[in-house]
């Protein structure tokens, strides 16, 4: 297994100015490291500035929020997956709980934009996740192998992806998974994935999600078949994100 990854999705957070702001400040703090890979993903409309602020740092990748599950055309608002490359991502986040829940988006859509993104060569970050009462229920593995699953990529391209694991009640929430919680839903994706490609099914990063700070990255990060961390609100400020990336 490669080295941890340590994503930052900004959602609606930091636009062109603050995203500069940003990206000095936490360049002054972080400096460049082989052992470990940092993504970030500012709003579509911060990502030229990100891009171009990172020009000199190679080992830090930049993606995109969400993508258009058409590549171009008459839709109005939409960002594709080749305008997204064209502006130096490298990956796309798919399927977030918030598309899921606040837009409305489908498993249906989920596997065209996953299709959109391996199109355009960007790594789809495929986010699953089960909600409370699912967990509740207990559904959590028939919701996330449902969600995986949906992803229906050829064998190859299932092989490029990352998958993050993103309880839904875990998310913006204070309420985080116990690493015990994930390294159990982390085997199960991970079993799912080896059955689909065989042994290259072992190298697909899976990340957890959900209310990640710096007091808890090392814990998360330290479970086990955990290999690397989405953060939200806690990748927003400079210093800390510095600290979980150090973590
Ligand atoms: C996210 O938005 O993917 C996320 C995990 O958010 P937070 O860290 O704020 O829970």
């Amino acid at each position: 297994m490669q080295h941890p990854v340590f994503a930052a999705n900004w959602k609606m957070n930091h636009g062109p100015t603050a995203a500069r702001a940003f990206v000095t400040a936490f360049l002054e703090r972080f400096a460049p490291r082989q052992d470990r890979t940092v993504i970030l993903f500012p709003p579509a409309l911060s990502m030229a500035v990100v891009g171009w602020s990172l020009r000199d740092r190679q080992d830090i990748g930049l993606g995109v929020q969400n993508i258009s599950t058409e590549d171009k055309g008459a839709f109005t608002g939409e960002n594709s997956a080749p305008m997204a490359r064209d502006a130096g991502a490298r990956y796309a986040l798919v399927g977030h709980s918030e598309r899921r829940h606040v837009f409305g988006e489908s498993d249906e859509e989920t596997a065209k934009k996953c299709a959109a993104a391996v199109r355009s060569q960007l790594t789809p970050m495929l986010c699953v996740g089960e909600l409370l009462a699912e967990r509740e229920a207990g559904t959590t593995e028939t919701v996330v192998l449902r969600q995986l699953r949906a992803g229906q990529l050829s064998h190859d391209d299932v092989s490029t992806m990352a998958i993050a694991y993103e309880p839904v009640w875990a998310i913006g929430t204070g309420r985080t998974a116990t690493p015990q919680d994930a390294a159990a839903v982390h085997a199960t994706i991970r079993a799912a994935l080896v059955a689909l490609i065989g042994d290259r099914g072992k190298d697909v990063p899976i990340l957890y999600g959900g209310s990640v700070n710096a007091g808890n990255a090392r814990s998360l990060l330290d479970a086990p078949g955990v290999n690397g961390l989405l953060v939200g609100g806690a990748s927003l400020e400079p210093e800390g994100w510095t600290t979980i990336c150090s973590a």
